[in-house]
């Protein structure tokens, strides 16, 4: 199963994707993440992305593109299917991703768009955290800890916030994704990938329109 997740920050792409890898086993490739890694780590990517990032723009299509074309091509992780969470962002990252599946003799299977309108969008962002040590997701408005400050999955008492996860930025990202992702809905429309789904719902019953899609592939 090889899938996309399109949609705006705050959509809820990374929380799904951790939802299908698990159910479908197969590999989560969020390009955010991984920049966020070569950040933590220093290394000559994560010094470029960095600015970029807290500032809410997008990192450079070429470094972007390699990134992916790496992992899709050298990692025996993704023969059994991949979903790609944050990528492709841009038509030129789309074209370029059109061309590696062709090489590798592969195709996607669907692209899900996960809608959500932007006032919504706002209050997820800004309230969001995770667990430190197991990665569980929480939101301030959403989804508390049910003890204040100690993780309910694992225990730890030690949370992390996205440094891009601020008001400020993410108008900016919002402002990105329309201009620069959002003409990806009639690319992929037009190939008959594309499946819209209302993304403003509770995570199981976005969980199950996307069961709904899955099911049908
Ligand atoms: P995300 O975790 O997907 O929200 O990504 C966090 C930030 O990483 C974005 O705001 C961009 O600055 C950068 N980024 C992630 N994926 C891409 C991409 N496909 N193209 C360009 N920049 C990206």
């Amino acid at each position: 199963m090889k899938l996309i997740l399109l949609g705006p920050p705050g959509a809820g792409k990374g929380t799904q994707a951790n939802y299908i890898k698990s159910k479908y086993n197969i590999v989560q490739l969020s390009t955010g993440d991984m920049l966020r890694t070569a950040v933590n780590s220093m290394s000559e990517l994560g010094l470029k992305a960095n600015e970029i990032m807290k500032s809410g723009g997008l990192v450079d299509d070429d470094i972007i593109i390699s990134m992916i074309e790496e992992r899709l091509s050298k990692s025996s992780d993704c023969q059994n299917g991949f979903i790609l969470d944050g990528f492709p962002r841009t038509l030129k990252q789309a074209k370029a991703l059109d061309i590696m599946l062709s090489k590798l003799n592969k195709s996607l299977d669907s692209v899900i768009h996960i809608k959500v309108e932007e006032d919504l969008l706002v209050r997820r962002i800004s309230g969001r955290f995770t667990c430190d040590e197991c990665g569980e997701g929480y939101n301030d408005y959403y989804k508390k800890t049910k003890i204040d400050g100690i993780c309910d999955k694992c225990g730890n008492d030690s949370f992390i916030r996205r440094a891009d996860d601020n008001e400020k930025t993410f108008s900016l990202r919002v402002r990105s994704y329309i201009e620069q992702t959002e003409p990806l809905i009639p690319f992929y429309d037009k190939k008959k990938l594309l499946k819209t789904i209302d993304g403003s719902l509770e995570f199981k019953e976005v969980k199950d329109s996307i069961d709904a899609i899955l099911d049908k592939l």
